[in-house]
């Protein structure tokens, strides 16, 4: 692992995020869809050198919905660009960090996605993101 691919905050409304993010902070929005196995509304922003993106709670029970309701809406996760996911959560359970859940899911972007949990990473989220082959 050695790109961060983006970084996931919480939000409560997109609607108001994309109004900061782009309006007021004159970053470019790539795209907005929906990512049921999430249970999240998710936004992209081209920050430059890195992406953001913008988690947006889709049902009162998602994972998102929870994070935000105990601490409030922020920084969620740091994803690291990865390939061969199936490998590298093989290779940081190896390592004695916790994954959550044992086989990727689908995330944004069509991407394989897996977490490894903040106990085991320093109380940071940690996304393993593997987009396959062609977009970087
Ligand atoms: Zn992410």
């Amino acid at each position: 692992m050695n790109n961060v691919d983006h970084i996931g905050i919480a939000v409560s409304s997109l609607e108001e995020a994309l109004l900061l993010y782009t309006k007021q902070l004159g970053m470019t929005h790539i795209k907005t869809e929906r990512v049921a196995s999430q249970g999240v509304n998710v936004a992209f922003i081209d920050a430059g050198n890195i992406k953001l993106e913008l988690l947006e709670p889709a049902s009162p029970d998602s994972s998102i919905a929870r994070f935000i309701q105990k601490r409030g809406p922020g920084i969620h996760h740091i994803a690291y660009s990865v390939k061969d996911i199936e490998t590298r959560i093989a290779e940081v359970k190896s390592q004695g960090i916790e994954t959550i859940g044992d086989v990727p899911v689908q995330g944004a972007g069509g991407a394989r996605i897996a977490f490894m949990h903040p106990r085991s990473t320093g109380g940071v989220l940690m996304e393993l993101c593997d987009k396959g082959e062609g977009e970087a």
